[in-house]
Order: C-alpha cells, then sequence, then structure tokens
C-alpha cells in the first residue's frame, strides 16, 4: 500500500512539475511576442521629498497588458525573463521607453522630475549595460542628470571590481545610482562605501510593521543614520500610513515613495499629479 502510495506521490510531483514547466515555456512565448507587439507598458510612482512634501521623481515600473490574462506583474515575469535571456531585450525596452516619457514630460513643460528605472542584476551582469544607457538617452535626448538607476546588492556583490568600474562610468555621465531594496541582501558597509551610490532606498519590510515593531523601527532608523553618514540620500519604500511617515521624518528619512501618496500609476494620471502639483504652487 504504502509502495503504491509513493508510486502516485511520484507520479503527482511530476505532473505538477510538467505543468509548470509548461506554464513557464507558454509565458515565456507570450512575453516574446508581448515585447514584438508592443504590449508592455510603464507606471510611474510618484517619490516624494518628506521635508517639502513635493513630488521630485518618478520610479518607473513595468507592466504588461495582456489581451487575454489582464494585467501581469512584473514579480511574475521578470524572473521568467531573467531566466531566459529576455531581460536583455526587456531592460532595454524599459529604458528607452522611460527616457522618451520623460523627455515628453520635459518638452510639456512640465517641472523636471528625476525618473528612475530598475536594473535586473542579471541585466546587470550579461549585457552591455553602458550602451543600453547611453543609447537610450541618445535616442531620446533625455537628459542624463535626471535619470537613476536602481540597482540591487546581488547585482553588484559578484565581480565587485569591474561593478565599480561601470558604476563610476554612468555616474561621470551624470546618472544617478541608487541601491534598491536595502537590507534584504548583504547590507555591507564596506561595499556600500565602494560604490559611487547617491540614493540608498530602505526596503518595504522594513516600514510595514512602524509603529508597531521596535526592531523594524531601531533597523530603519540605524539605516538612514548609517547612510546619512556615508553622503547617501535615503528614501524609504512602502510608506502607506501617516505613522509611518511620521517616523521616518524625525529619524531624519529625505524621501519617500508608497501608497500613502499613490501607487504607480499609468503616465496620463502621473502627468496630473505633476500638474496639480505646478498650479499648486502658482497660488
Ligand atoms: P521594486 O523596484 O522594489 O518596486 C517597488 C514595488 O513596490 C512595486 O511593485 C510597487 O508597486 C510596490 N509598492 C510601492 N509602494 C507600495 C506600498 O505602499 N504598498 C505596497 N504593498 N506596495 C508598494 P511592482 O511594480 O509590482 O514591482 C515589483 C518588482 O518588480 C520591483 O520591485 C522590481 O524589482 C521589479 N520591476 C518592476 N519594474 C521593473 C523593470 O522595469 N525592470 C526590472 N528589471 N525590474 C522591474
Ligand atoms: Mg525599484
Ligand atoms: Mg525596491
Ligand atoms: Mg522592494
Amino acid at each position: 500500500r504504502a509502495k503504491a502510495h509513493g508510486r502516485s506521490c511520484f507520479r503527482y510531483f511530476s505532473d505538477e512539475l510538467t505543468r509548470a514547466a509548461e506554464q513557464r515555456l507558454d509565458l515565456e512565448v507570450r512575453l516574446q511576442r508581448a515585447l514584438r507587439l508592443n504590449e508592455l507598458c510603464l507606471y510611474f510612482q510618484p517619490q516624494i521629498d518628506i521635508s517639502s512634501n513635493r513630488i521630485i521623481g518618478a520610479e518607473a515600473l513595468v507592466r504588461w497588458q495582456d489581451p487575454a490574462h489582464g494585467l501581469i506583474s512584473p514579480a511574475q515575469f521578470i524572473p521568467v525573463a531573467e531566466e531566459t535571456g529576455l531581460i536583455k531585450q526587456l531592460g532595454e525596452w524599459v529604458l528607452l521607453e522611460a527616457c522618451r516619457q520623460g523627455k515628453e514630460w520635459q518638452q510639456k513643460g512640465l517641472p523636471a522630475i528625476n525618473l528612475a528605472v530598475n536594473i535586473s542584476p542579471v541585466q546587470f551582469r550579461n549585457s552591455n549595460i553602458l550602451e543600453s544607457v547611453f543609447n537610450a538617452l541618445k535616442q531620446t535626448g533625455y537628459p542624463a542628470s535626471l535619470l537613476e538607476l536602481e540597482l540591487t546588492e546581488s547585482a553588484l556583490m559578484t565581480h565587485e571590481n569591474e561593478a565599480v568600474e561601470i558604476l563610476s562610468a554612468l555616474r561621470k555621465y551624470g546618472i544617478r545610482l541608487a541601491i534598491d531594496d536595502f537590507g534584504t541582501g548583504y547590507s555591507s558597509l564596506a561595499y556600500l562605501k565602494r560604490f559611487p551610490l547617491d540614493v540608498l532606498k530602505i526596503d518595504k519590510s522594513f516600514v510595514d510593521d512602524i509603529p508597531h515593531k521596535k526592531d523594524d523601527m531601531e533597523i530603519a532608523a540605524a539605516i538612514v543614520a548609517m547612510a546619512h553618514t556615508l553622503r547617501l540620500k535615503v528614501l524609504a519604500e512602502g510608506v502607506e500610513t501617516e505613522e509611518q511617515l511620521t517616523f521616518l521624518k524625525e529619524q531624519g528619512c529625505d524621501c519617500y515613495q508608497g501608497y500613502l501618496m499613490s501607487p504607480p500609476v499609468p503616465a496620463d494620471q502621473f502627468e496630473q499629479l505633476l500638474r496639480a502639483q505646478a498650479e499648486d504652487s502658482e497660488k
């Protein structure tokens, strides 16, 4: 009996694996098609300066509008793109589209803001990131000084020397560099010091339980202090409540992003947010 049971378990698992592999392949083929048919788009989430309470930037976040399956989250398709190598093409599209949109806003006379673009660790390591970035700026005429790249700790940890060189070249060109999801990786002071960074983004997981978990509050406070010692600007991710914002402000945190201000929104809605702010300050 046990044996029969074991066998059926195995069968069950192997069927499951086959199904997962099929789903993955299906997603890969569909993603390839989506890139070709231009089914991807960017949403923008405002970045707020805490002391002035004004929008000073936006993070560009990719979305996939699939005709059959609706809006698909990047958490679902970025890993597939990374595994299949599609990330190079996808990443180049995101850079180009963010710069194109930024240039359009500039030409419409909207206030200059900083646009932040996520760079996958796989994209950072396996493709010529310098070329992709310079190409996007050249093709669109968007200024390097208004572009920020978000990198994760894992992108920088492997091939450290090479990473320092790439970051230095980007920075020399006027591009700003942020470390994303800080606190979830190695979070080593030594390496933070080695890389020419501008911004440190505190991961949402340390913000979530403010003001209920004392540990997380102390970690968040320590990250702000440490980042300032290294002369980095600090942005807190995933701020959803006034209590969280008040605490972060007390700690001297510079900027935030989160549902408290706005979720990521389509370009036209973000434009309205910028216009409303510009009209507000004219009064
Ligand atoms: P991330 O770069 O850390 O982006 C922040 C994520 O947190 C976004 O999810 C955003 O919608 C979400 N978020 C922001 N504020 C709040 C909040 O107050 N509450 C909650 N619950 N969530 C909040 P999203 O857009 O689903 O993106 C997930 C991840 O996918 C990103 O994490 C990033 O790692 C990756 N990603 C998104 N767009 C791109 C892209 O264009 N290229 C690459 N390589 N990765 C991307
Ligand atoms: Mg990010
Ligand atoms: Mg993040
Ligand atoms: Mg995150």
